[in-house]
């Protein structure tokens, strides 16, 4: 059985820096959370391995999901959120998703984010897939991430008593003598004061640290979406649910076969407004397929991508977005108009080449939904956790919200942290996969635990994924720490994959095409015990 790096190696801690709570991350979950610990007058370090603006929020185009429309309800929202969970989200957590909705985008107005407006004033709102109703705010027409994230930024600057640290690569977690989490071990590429190797204390750790989807040879998300905060609690002793749904958005530019890393997407809200996917016979596919058409829940079109592109002489399908016309292209999809253009574009009267890829992670680190899990001091926020909102398939744009939330909740808990930090040893010696096989883990990954998926592909993807780590490095550098971890994040997507015997949501099994409610309507929760990794199944609503 495949052996996970238990420890990651690094130097011994050089310098120490302390306050109540530590978040790793400044996405829409990592900059809520600090805003959050600071409401219930806690002291926060915000430590984040690029730039504060770096991470997939700032790229979010679409928009965030609330029932804020007069023909809409939370209700409305629940029914669209479980029918596109494909029969695996915890029915609790999206009742307060959906109910705590409209207050978190109430909140995020309060803290100067400024959405589109309709003609009478109100918060425009349009539809993506899965979708019922009108309920998607936006922001700068396709720029909804970016002016969140430029608001919450604003505030946690403004704000003393938020210390931030950018180029902070957080390694592994501290636990105190009570084996509660009390710090992290971190790298900072700094200057003056602080650099190299150093530990971050706090009452509680937060982690905010996005997706994993950079495991994967194509992804919408930024190259810092490496599954890190995944791959520390594992290692620390937390539990991780549903990692092998990993939903891959049917229509991201097509820029050539051998294009590798981040790609751009072209939002559903696209389709929303009316473009529609075509194959190579220039014939429209989706209405033949669902109900909702080119709006069906995203698995339903990525497959239909796949399976047109598998019967096809292209290496694409095609998204006709020429009856939108030039003023929603340039009032709506600014960015998205500019990025097209930059390949010689133009959707006005182009047909764009589209394929599906990595994009969002339904699986992460299990916690109740005030970010809570299963190892004290340890919360865990945004796509990096998994509440059971999304279940095997997340229903477009409400992910943001989620991230909201939670963070919002986060409160719930904080009142019981403990009053000091006695850190117990802090072990610095462990193992280390050579950066140098980043592109390998990623090929390994695509190819046997991608968007189709067989026996005999992922039990390939996990011996060679095995033959790759066998080789292990001490040499320390943010390649090696980064490509550790998405070795951890991999073999257990590859591991939940190949025991989930069926076809539901984004886990696509071309020997189990059916969905099987009979054995499977069950969680896959994994948890790492001493190197090696564990899998047990649990009831949804746990
Ligand atoms: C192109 C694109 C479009 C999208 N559109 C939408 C949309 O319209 N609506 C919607 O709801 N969702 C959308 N999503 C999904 C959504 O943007 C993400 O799920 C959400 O932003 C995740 O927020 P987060 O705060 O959890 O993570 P992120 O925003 O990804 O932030 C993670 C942070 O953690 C930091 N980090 C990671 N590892 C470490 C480490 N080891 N040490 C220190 N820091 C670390 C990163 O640098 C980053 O700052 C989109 C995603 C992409 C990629």
């Amino acid at each position: 059985m495949i052996k996970i790096v238990e420890k990651l190696h690094h130097a011994a801690p050089g310098w120490t820096v302390q306050a109540d709570v530590v978040v790793i991350g400044s996405g829409v979950a990592g900059l809520s959370s600090a805003i959050n610990a600071r409401k219930n007058g806690l002291s926060v370090l915000l430590l984040t391995k690029d730039l504060l603006s770096t991470g997939s929020t700032a790229w979010a185009q679409g928009g965030i999901a609330a029932a804020l429309g007069p023909k809409d309800s939370p209700n409305q929202h629940l029914i669209d959120t479980l029918e596109a969970g494909a029969g695996l989200c915890n029915k609790n957590a999206v009742q307060t998703l959906v109910q705590e909705g409209p207050a978190a985008i109430e909140n995020l107005i309060s803290l100067g984010t400024v959405f589109d407006l309709d003609p009478q004033g109100n918060v425009a709102l349009t539809r993506e897939g899965g979708h019922r109703q009108d309920r998607i705010a936006h922001a700068g027409g396709d720029a909804t991430g970016a002016e969140i994230s430029r608001a919450l930024v604003a505030s946690v600057l403004a704000d003393p008593k938020i210390q931030i640290f950018e180029h902070a690569l957080v390694l592994d977690l501290l636990k105190d003598k009570n084996q509660r989490i009390c710090g992290v071990t971190l790298h900072v590429m700094g200057q003056g004061l602080i650099d190299g190797v150093g530990a971050a204390l706090g009452r509680a750790v937060v982690i905010a640290t996005g997706g994993l989807s950079a495991v994967f040879e194509q992804t919408t998300n930024p190259l810092v979406a490496t599954g890190d905060g995944v791959a520390l609690a594992l290692r620390a002793g937390a539990s991780v649910a549903d990692l092998e749904f990993v939903q891959f958005h049917p229509t991201v530019l097509w820029v050539g076969e051998k294009s590798r890393g981040s790609q751009p997407l072209i939002s559903e809200a696209v389709r929303g407004e009316g473009a529609v996917l075509l194959n190579e016979n220039l014939k429209p596919f989706m209405s033949a397929l669902h109900p909702m058409k080119d709006l069906a829940p995203r698995d339903v079109v990525a497959h239909a991508v796949v399976e047109e592109i598998r019967n096809s002489k292209q290496g694409h399908v095609w998204l006709d977005g020429r009856s939108l016309g030039k003023d929603v292209w340039m009032k709506r999809f600014p960015n998205i108009l500019s990025s097209l253009n930059k390949f010689s574009i133009d959707p006005i009267k182009d047909l764009i080449p589209v394929v599906p890829a990595a994009h969002y992670s339904m699986g992460g680190v299990q916690t109740d939904m005030s970010g809570k899990t299963n190892v004290p001091g340890l919360f865990v926020v945004g796509e990096a956790a998994n509440t059971g909102v999304h279940g095997a398939n997340r229903l477009a744009s409400n992910s943001l919200l989620e991230g909201l939330v939670v963070a919002n909740r986060l409160g719930n808990h904080f009142k019981d942290l403990p009053k000091q930090m006695e850190p117990g040893e802090s072990n610095v010696k462990g193992e280390l996969i050579s950066g140098e096989l980043r592109k390998k883990i990623n090929k390994i990954t695509t190819q046997g635990a991608g968007a189709i998926r067989d026996e005999a592909g992922l039990l390939a993807t996990l011996k060679e994924l095995e033959e790759t780590a066998s080789e292990k490095t001490q040499d320390g550098s943010t390649q090696a720490w980064e490509a550790t971890n998405l070795f951890t994040v991999s073999a257990f997507i590859a591991s939940a994959a190949l025991m989930r015997e069926e076809s539901r949501g984004a886990h696509w099994r071309q020997d189990f095409p059916n969905r099987d409610d009979k054995n499977w309507l069950l969680r896959i929760k994994g948890e790492m015990q001493e190197g090696r990794i564990k899998l047990t199944t649990q009831s949804i609503d746990l």
